[in-house]
């Protein structure tokens, strides 16, 4: 870190990323920041009280194959993921794009939710023996917009052997509030979405996916091409 006057200000940037650590009226004021920042950094939480996140669609569970293998047994096509090059991914397909605005996206989403009905989702491979790992490293809590209902999501978990610490399942239309949002340290996660949302200081541990592929990789951003990156390697 260093010091240095901005607009008649005294501000501490960091070397390492040339981020803006906070101006000041004095020097005084900018050390005392700056003995913050220190303190922070060396205080940081011990590994095994790390708190991960983990999302469930496109990362625990194959739930785009799933509504996908529908789609094509309805219309006859041969759509496979890699065919999902966006995140707004109903724009891609024309049978979706066809409908009037308001249902390419509804349709989709009834998609999904009977897929989830049917059991046809089916666990990432190695997911369990993922979870079961993670476990070691940290506090784990599953964060999931996912459609399926919640009692049907908690036994599927169940039945695939998938442990946990806590389960937040956000209701369609809903938010996870800024203070749970914060208290997680890493996330483990397919959105592109979440690429920008993810403060410094957090990881984003983002799980590859078609729809992911556009992302600017940033220094707290790391890409995975199989959950078992996502395991600390062991001392
Ligand atoms: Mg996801």
């Amino acid at each position: 870190m260093t010091i240095v006057r901005r607009g008649g200000k005294y501000c501490l940037i960091s070397k390492k990323t040339g981020r803006n650590l906070g101006c000041y009226r004095t020097r005084a004021g900018a050390e005392r920041r700056e003995r913050q920042v220190q303190y922070f950094k060396h205080n940081r939480r011990r590994p095994e009280q790390r708190q991960y996140a983990v999302d469930v669609d496109g990362v625990l569970a194959e739930m785009v194959e799933a509504a996908l293998a529908r789609l094509n047994r309805e219309w006859g096509t041969h759509y496979t993921k890699y065919d999902l090059t966006d995140w707004d991914f109903w724009h891609l397909l024309p049978e979706l794009s066809a409908l009037p605005e308001p249902k390419q996206k509804d349709k989709l989403f009834r998609t999904m939710e009977a897929a989830w009905e049917a059991g046809e989702v089916r666990p990432t491979p190695g997911a369990a023996a993922f979870m079961r790992r993670l476990r070691a490293h940290g506090r784990v809590t599953i964060v999931t917009k996912t459609l399926a209902r919640d009692e049907l999501l908690r036994e599927w978990l169940r039945d695939n052997d998938i442990v946990y610490d806590e389960l937040i399942h956000i209701p369609k239309g809903s938010k996870l509030s800024k203070a749970t949002f914060q208290q997680f340290d890493v996330f483990v996660d397919d959105s592109p979405k979440l690429a920008e949302e993810v403060p410094t200081g957090k990881t984003l541990l983002l799980v590859d996916q078609p729809w992911n592929q556009n992302v600017d990789m940033r220094s707290h951003v790391r890409r995975i091409y199989s959950l078992h990156e996502a395991i600390p390697s062991e001392p």
